[in-house]
């Protein structure tokens, strides 16, 4: 399988080097030639053999190939199970990973295919990583105590939670964390500039661990055909999915698996206020937007990365729009669906796991009465601030969690300045 870019000004390469640069040398993202169809995944498979099978024909023809079923075991070592809340509607729960959410699952097989790519005398190499919030904490585990890599991580200041903000700062070692005095646009921007730079690359050897890379979109396809092969073995039929969204990687994995031919209905993206997929979706021009801050922060995105890949793969924008579509939850209507999932259902909800509720709500109250999942993205321990004086108790955080918490955390303080970056980036 060869790679292209979605700008289409770039020479085609492999899979080993759309996994290392991460962007594409135009700026665009990296996109398979063809999506192939899904051969042999089937009920009854663990998920790290559905990712195998799933996997296989993009990495058909590299070296990558026979390393696949190891990277697969390694990275893909806890469960993505889904469960019945009531009637037809269900819960995907992606949150059982080291750090509470679905972005372990990409970090980590992201993290073990860098690895296998490495030749023993390669120079250390730094994956450069833009977040608001999941995002830098899943790649800081993914990568901690990994021989060859270190992490330097940019979030937002005083845009994630606390405890989030622990989660990016506990690590030391290979892991260095900056708080970057402005918005998670502006941290997306620095690190796309960094790794469009060439002269930089010449003096450092950068990777990307943001939402466009590839090894992090399609392991996620792998939990939406887990969950939809077994689900359609167990009842028959297809499996409708509300996306909780935000750059948009789950839900183009969501896209892609469905694609791929697995046993997928309608998805639906569930964004909070930042509203430009709604806006999109429901006939207006492409538009993005400043960002705005949102309980829901991990989702706190106004120009959604992997956009430019369903852009791609869909001839016009008529296309697209008949293949998605979208909702825009805002932050009262989060906090009511906390409220009614926990009274209906004894369940709590993070913030973004909420926004999907509150559509499937709608959904219902419009008369669908097909079977759904919420995808919960994040574990509700992990926005404490913002669950527990809704529900009035304490939500324990898990295992894993609670040993991050545990740690001393700290971060440095970073202009939102792209010298100020390559100064960190040669030092
Ligand atoms: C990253 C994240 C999202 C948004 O996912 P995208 O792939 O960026 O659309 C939603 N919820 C949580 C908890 C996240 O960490």
């Amino acid at each position: 399988m060869r790679y292209v870019s979605t700008r289409g000004h770039a020479p085609a390469v492999d899979i080993a080097t759309a996994l290392s640069a991460g962007l594409a040398p135009d700026g665009g993202l990296y996109v398979p030639e063809t999506i192939p169809q899904a051969a042999g995944v089937a009920p009854g498979m663990s998920l790290a053999q559905t990712a195998d099978a799933l996997l296989a024909p993009f990495f058909e023809g590299s070296p990558l190939a026979s390393r696949l079923p190891g990277i697969c075991e390694a990275a893909l070592d806890f469960p993505a199970p889904l469960r019945r809340l009531a009637g037809h509607d269900h819960v995907l729960e992606l949150f059982h990973g080291p750090t509470a959410a679905f972005k372990d699952f990409g970090a980590r097989f992201l993290a073990r295919a860098l690895e296998a790519l490495r030749r023993p005398d390669d120079p250390v190499t730094t994956i450069l990583v833009a977040t608001s919030g999941d995002t830098g904490a899943a790649v800081a585990a993914a990568f901690h105590r990994r021989p060859g890599f270190r992490v330097v991580i940019l979030y937002p200041h005083g845009r994630v939670s606390p405890r989030q903000a622990h989660g990016l700062g506990c690590w030391a070692g290979n892991v260095r964390a900056f708080r970057v005095d402005g918005s998670f646009d502006d941290c997306q921007r620095l690190a796309k500039q960094a790794l469009v730079d060439e002269a930089l690359r010449r003096r450092v050897s950068l990777g990307s661990a943001n939402s466009i890379s590839l090894g992090r979109l399609l392991p996620q396809a792998a939990y939406y055909a887990h969950a939809a092969v077994e689900f359609q073995a167990a009842h028959g039929g297809l499996l409708n999915f509300v996306v909780p969204t935000g750059n948009l990687g789950n839900a183009t994995a969501c896209w892609l698996a469905r694609r791929m031919g697995l046993p997928i209905g309608d998805i639906v993206l569930a964004t909070n206020a930042n509203d430009v997929l709604p806006r999109y979706f429901g006939g207006a021009e492409y538009a993005p937007a400043a960002t705005r801050a949102t309980l829901a922060n991990a989702m706190d995105v106004g120009a959604p990365s992997n956009f430019e890949r369903l852009r791609h793969w869909h001839a016009t924008d008529e296309v697209l729009r008949g293949s998605l579509s979208s909702h825009s939850v805002d932050d009262d209507a989060i906090l009511a669906a906390i409220d009614d999932a926990h009274r209906r259902h004894g369940e709590p909800l993070c913030p973004h796991t909420a926004t999907a509720y509150d559509v499937l709500a709608r959904l219902r109250a419009a008369g669908d009465r097909r079977p759904w999942a919420i995808v919960a993205t994040a574990h509700p321990a992990k926005f404490e601030a913002i669950v527990e004086p809704r529900l009035g108790r304490v939500i324990d955080p898990p295992p894993a969690l609670a040993d991050c918490l545990a740690r001393p955390a700290s971060a440095e303080p970073l202009a939102p300045d792209y010298d100020a970056l390559v100064d960190v980036l040669l030092h």
